[in-house]
């Protein structure tokens, strides 16, 4: 049995400490290059004595000091700062968990692309900003770039990538999130949280408030676009409670395809660690009679205007993702840090893309620069509506 050489950008969040709980399972098979977080020393630093892993990284400068003392007397290398985790991205592992949360997984899940091997994708938000030069790279440096967000790993299992020709249509569900019945006035009194706290899926504070607002199904629909070779127009979401079935692949003989599964992301995480092969997980059996019954619905445009907003953004295409996307993660930090109220993530990320239209960017830098501009807008956007 070869030993593959794993790596895991954002170790410590929802998304890092599944996959080590797959690798801890199988520690034959896998062996640690490089793990980091941005604060969580202890979390980073128990990992690392675990898997015994090469290096560990913490973003956060200051904390090196701790860190190092936290693995004194092993073999784990230390570092720290933001350079630092780009650097481990860069070490070359064979297979890549990208899963820091926000705009500040690019440059570290961008490098490990341009490194080769296999990088499984998490951090939506960067592919969202910077999609056609992520998948450009990938090309390029001949790396294998695989979906773990769940609806992504869903259509990634259902769709005939010898024929997308045959393929007319592809819908992710949403799961509705906390807020899926709740009044307009609920939901504008709504709090944090209330708003992290999700239905089905366990997860990390960021996405589980784009769960809420439904940008999270906007992101991913933008996500998908360049994931799989299909327009625009052949993505959509579809609202499901039971986050049992993931996504749907339509065909033009009528055929649906669609992947099921307990909701637990260590389902498509294995899927991504073992791909093209299988391994076993610990993840509940889906029990369908247990279950009974599967809803859908279409989404509310009304109380989830986030959606339409991501539609159009899809589009136009351009900078709009880019824009989109840091607009939301200022007002998500604002709406959780108790500055602005729930409905008012949408409104500040519509008010900066009605302001802010630049020219579609060409690198990495053109993506950071129209990221910090719309970062200002939100924040001047913010200052008018809690003025
Ligand atoms: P968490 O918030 O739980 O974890 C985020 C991780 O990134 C932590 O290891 C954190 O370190 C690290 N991190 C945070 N900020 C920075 C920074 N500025 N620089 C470097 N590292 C940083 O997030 P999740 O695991 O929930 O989500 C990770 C990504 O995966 C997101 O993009 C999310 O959209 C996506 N995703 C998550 C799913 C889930 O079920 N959770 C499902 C599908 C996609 P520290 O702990 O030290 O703060
Ligand atoms: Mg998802």
């Amino acid at each position: 049995m070869t030993v593959r050489s794993i790596s895991i950008l954002g170790a410590t969040g929802s998304i890092g400490t599944s996959t080590l709980d797959l690798l801890e399972r199988e520690p034959d098979r896998f062996q640690v290059a490089a793990l980091t977080a941005q604060r969580d020393v202890d979390g980073l630093a128990q990992a690392a004595r675990r898997t015994r892993a090469k290096l560990a990284v913490i973003g956060d400068a200051s904390l090196y000091g701790p860190l190092k003392q936290a693995l004194a007397g092993t073999e784990t290398l230390v570092a720290a700062g933001e350079a630092a985790i780009v650097d481990a991205a860069a070490l070359g592992a064979d297979w890549t968990m990208a899963a820091i949360v926000g705009i500040a997984g690019l440059k570290p899940a961008m490098t490990a692309l341009n490194n080769g091997g296999t990088v499984a994708l998490a951090n939506k938000e960067s592919l969202v900003s910077a999609g056609t030069l992520m998948t450009g790279a990938a090309k390029a440096n001949g790396a294998t770039l695989l979906p773990v967000d769940s609806e992504h790993n869903a259509v990634f299992q259902c769709f005939d990538h010898a024929a997308p020709g045959s393929i007319r249509k592809v819908t992710l569900t949403a799961s509705g999130g906390p807020f899926r019945d709740w009044s307009i006035d609920a939901m504008r009194a709504a709090t944090p949280a209330q708003a992290v706290k999700h239905p089905t899926w366990s997860m990390g504070a960021k996405i589980s408030v784009d769960s809420a607002t439904l940008m999270n199904k906007g992101l991913e629909l933008i996500e998908a676009y360049h994931l799989f070779p299909l327009p625009p127009e052949a993505f959509d979401a579809i609202i499901h409670p039971q986050s049992v079935v993931h996504a749907l692949v339509d065909y033009i003989d009528g055929s649906v395809l669609a992947q099921l599964g307990t909701p637990d992301m260590r389902t498509p995480i294995a899927h991504c660690l073992a791909w093209p092969a299988r391994m076993a997980t610990p993840c509940r059996t889906l029990d369908l009679a247990a279950i009974g019954r599967l809803d859908f619905m279409a989404p509310d445009p009304e109380r989830f205007p986030a959606l339409g907003l991501a539609r159009a953004v899809l589009a136009a295409g351009g900078a709009r993702p880019a824009i989109l996307n840091g607009a939301n993660e200022v007002a998500v930090a604002a709406f959780l840090a108790g500055r602005i109220g729930f409905l008012d993530i949408a409104l500040i990320v519509q008010k900066v893309l009605d302001r802010y239209d630049p020219a579609a960017p060409a690198s990495l830098d053109d993506v950071f620069a129209i990221d910090a501009e719309a970062r200002r807008a939100a924040q001047a956007a913010m200052e008018i509506i809690t003025a």
